[in-house]
């Protein structure tokens, strides 16, 4: 019966061919997306008599228009309207800049009803540049919709506006929000005190209060965090059924480990290891995400379990997001599992290597290329403990014999259904680690990852990195160039970092270069090379290599660089336009530096530069780890831009739902109430509807 409201919006009223891109350009192609396109905020007008009116006080009045000129100011800069309007208690003036055209639709005698901010001027009280609607009958308040007490306001966009959505849009909730159907239980509505869908909708557009307004924005953001906690639950509940293989940690083994560390691990490592070795003891599968910014020492925590799960005669799968991270952790890896015998594999789309000792070498490191047949073959029969690799992992080919541990290395980069492949074995399911170098804040951690449990390093191993973090107003930019040239000069390198501006990927690469070539002119008797969106990954990976190897000295990127590329003698680094970048962003960026002996320097030049701006940029020299800094960064910009496009699959996730701690929570007390009472949702056919429909949707695992 919903069939209406997934009726393309341009067979309604009112809609026009130029209307409607502007509309599809927010993303409204149906009724129903036009419904759920909700007011960013709200502004309120205390109705009010003209008699009582005071000066500063936002209001709504209605009478009758008693006059209505348009004056031209002294110098005939400005046009003013001015219309005198009253009611049976007093008149006031209402004063329009610059539309002279409303002296045509504003007519002496007619009623209508205005909406404004009091203020003071031209000689007494007047009502500045206020909404105003003609008022057809005293006795349908409700049928005001631009000069009533709660007004929506919708998010900015070019061409569309608050009154033209408010316009289109009552109607068409009046006639049609009769069409939605209630699926969340009565119980809930009930004890939250949620207005039920069609109620919720119409005051989420047209609220009789303010409380009314917020009430209903609640219930809906609820329904989202509702339904994903729901999908959390169930896979929970999935896995709790699957079998995984009991791995007890053994001392000898993690002895053996720590003792051949050049240093020793920290309190937070320590900690994180316990909680994996808790989950890792039981039958049933862990699932857990480690989160700790770059350098915080994962890499070391993953070895050690990936040590103790092949001790025990088990395989263990770490999957990398590009084949020079695979290259790294395979190097990295190796040199922690030294002391162990355990053979360990390199598989990437090019190639595949075989580290082992053998008795032959003296136990000495071996390193074989491997035919992938080859590979593939030793991996179904046990002969390889340990496989590193990228997305080739997840060939159907390849095949292992007891995988017992899965460990994915940031896991947004992978689909859901590669992740899905890696976690599926027959009888067993490996237990599954995944990292994550992105900290986020714990409302975001609830709604993201509620599917997972949580570990973090919130601590760097030799303490804080060392970065001077200077802000210069972008005239300064020369300055900054020199100072990074006389730092490369002496042997260092360093990077220079411009937002993604453009929005075509296209013109986003032109402008990359356009900014490279000027650049390499400024720098010409170094080496340079440019990274952007448009690069291939083999190209990508040979300048990542010649970087790393010091052939390139400077590197000149769009976006971000490389997660996890860690070259200690690039030491220095410029952020141009680094108000486009959220503080998260920014804090990774910059985290790129500071990692050898000698201090760091990260010069931030905003485009525009204002006490504001450099207000926020500074507070990344005042968070005290990359986790208070996401939360910083949250607040200032709102869960939207601070996902950016990473999570763009997700739900519409409303502001509310991430700054409630409390919603999340009873969301998840609720899914979990309703699933152990009816799992199979008898009671609720529509919520299961919905339910399978979100599930679809969803691009979680
Ligand atoms: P991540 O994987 O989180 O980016 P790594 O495990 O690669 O971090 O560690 C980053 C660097 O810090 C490595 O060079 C590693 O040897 C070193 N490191 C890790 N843990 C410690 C520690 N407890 N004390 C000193 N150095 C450490
Ligand atoms: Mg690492």
């Amino acid at each position: 019966m919903e069939k209406i409201l997934e009726k393309p919006i341009e067979s309604f009223k009112y809609i026009g061919p130029k209307t409607l891109r502007k509309l599809y350009r927010l993303g409204i192609e149906t009724l129903k997306d036009l419904f759920f396109h909700f007011p960013s905020r709200y502004e309120v007008f205390l109705p009010k008599k003209i008699k009582d009116l005071k000066i500063g006080e936002k209001v709504s009045i209605s009478g009758k228009i008693k006059s209505i000129q348009n004056i031209k100011t002294p110098k005939k800069k400005f046009t003013l309207t001015q219309a005198i309007v009253e009611d049976e208690t007093g008149s006031i003036r209402c004063i329009w800049f610059n539309q002279p055209f409303l002296k045509r639709i504003l007519k002496k005698g007619e009623i209508f009803s205005f909406a404004g901010k009091v203020e003071t001027g031209f000689g007494g009280s007047f009502l500045s540049n206020p909404e105003y609607e003609k008022k057809f009958d005293e006795k349908k308040e409700k049928k005001l919709l631009h000069t009533r007490e709660v007004v929506p306001i919708y998010p900015e966009t070019e061409g569309i506006s608050s009154k033209f959505l408010r316009k289109i849009l009552y109607p068409l909730l009046i006639k049609f929000r009769y069409q939605l159907k209630e699926f969340l239980p009565k119980e809930i509505l009930l004890k939250e005190n949620f207005p039920e869908i069609k109620e919720a909708l119409f005051e989420v557009h047209f609220p009789s209060s303010l409380e009314s307004a917020k009430r209903a924005e609640k219930r809906f953001a609820f329904e989202e965090l509702f339904l994903l906690q729901l999908l959390f639950e169930k896979e929970k509940k999935i896995f709790s059924q699957k079998k995984a293989i009991k791995i007890l940690p053994e001392k000898e083994i993690i002895k053996k480990f720590v003792e051949n560390l050049p240093f020793k691990l920290t309190e937070d490592q320590k900690r994180v290891i316990k909680e994996i070795l808790r989950d890792l003891a039981k039958e049933v599968p862990m699932r857990r995400l480690l989160q700790g910014e770059v350098g915080c020492g994962k890499t070391v925590v993953a070895s050690l379990i990936a040590a103790l799960v092949c001790a025990k005669g088990y395989q263990v799968a770490i999957l990398s997001p590009t084949e020079i991270l695979a290259i790294q952790h395979f190097e990295e890896v190796r040199k922690y599992l030294s002391p162990f015998n355990f053979k360990i594999a390199l598989l990437t789309g090019k190639k595949a290597l075989l580290s082992q000792k053998s008795f032959l070498f003296k136990e000495k490191e071996t390193l074989l290329s491997l035919d992938k047949m080859e590979l593939y073959e030793k991996l179904k029969k046990g002969e390889i403990n340990l496989l590193i690799g990228t997305h080739a992992l997840l060939e159907k080919e390849v095949q292992f014999k007891k995988l017992a541990l899965a460990i994915v290395d940031e896991q947004q980069r992978f689909g859901v259904f590669q992740r899905k492949r890696l976690t599926q074995t027959l009888e067993i399911t490996p237990h599954f680690l995944s990292m994550t170098a992105t900290p986020i804040p714990r409302t975001l951690n609830l709604v993201l990852y509620g599917n997972l449990s949580l570990s973090q390093i919130k601590t760097l191993p030799l303490g804080k990195r060392d970065v001077k973090i200077q802000i210069l107003p972008p005239k300064k930019r020369m300055t900054a160039f020199l100072e990074l040239k006389e730092e490369l000069k002496k042997g260092s390198q360093g990077y220079i970092i411009y937002p993604l501006i453009e929005k075509s990927e296209k013109l986003q690469t032109k402008a990359a270069k356009k900014e490279f070539e000027k650049i390499k002119k400024i720098f010409p008797e170094f080496e340079l090379a440019l990274l952007h969106g448009k690069i291939s990954s083999q190209e990508k990976e040979s300048i990542l290599k010649d970087f790393r190897e010091g052939k390139i000295q400077l590197l000149v990127a769009t976006g971000v660089v490389e997660v996890g590329i860690d070259v200690k003698n690039a030491n220095f680094m410029i952020i141009e336009g680094a108000e486009r970048f959220g503080l998260s962003q920014l804090y990774q960026l910059q985290g790129r530096i500071g990692r050898s002996a000698k201090e760091g320097k990260c010069i931030l030049i905003p485009e525009k530069f204002s006490e504001s701006v450099k207000k926020r940029l500074s507070a990344i020299k005042r968070a005290k780890n990359a986790f208070e800094l996401a939360e910083i960064d949250l607040k200032l910009r709102g869960p939207g831009e601070f996902l950016g496009k990473r999570q763009t699959g997700l739900p519409d996730l409303s502001m509310i739902s991430l700054r409630n701690l409390d919603l999340i929570e009873k969301a998840k007390e609720w899914a979990k109430k309703i699933l152990k009472e009816d799992p199979s949702f008898k009671k609720y056919p529509l919520l299961w509807q919905k339910f399978e429909k979100f599930q679809k949707e969803i691009p979680l695992e």
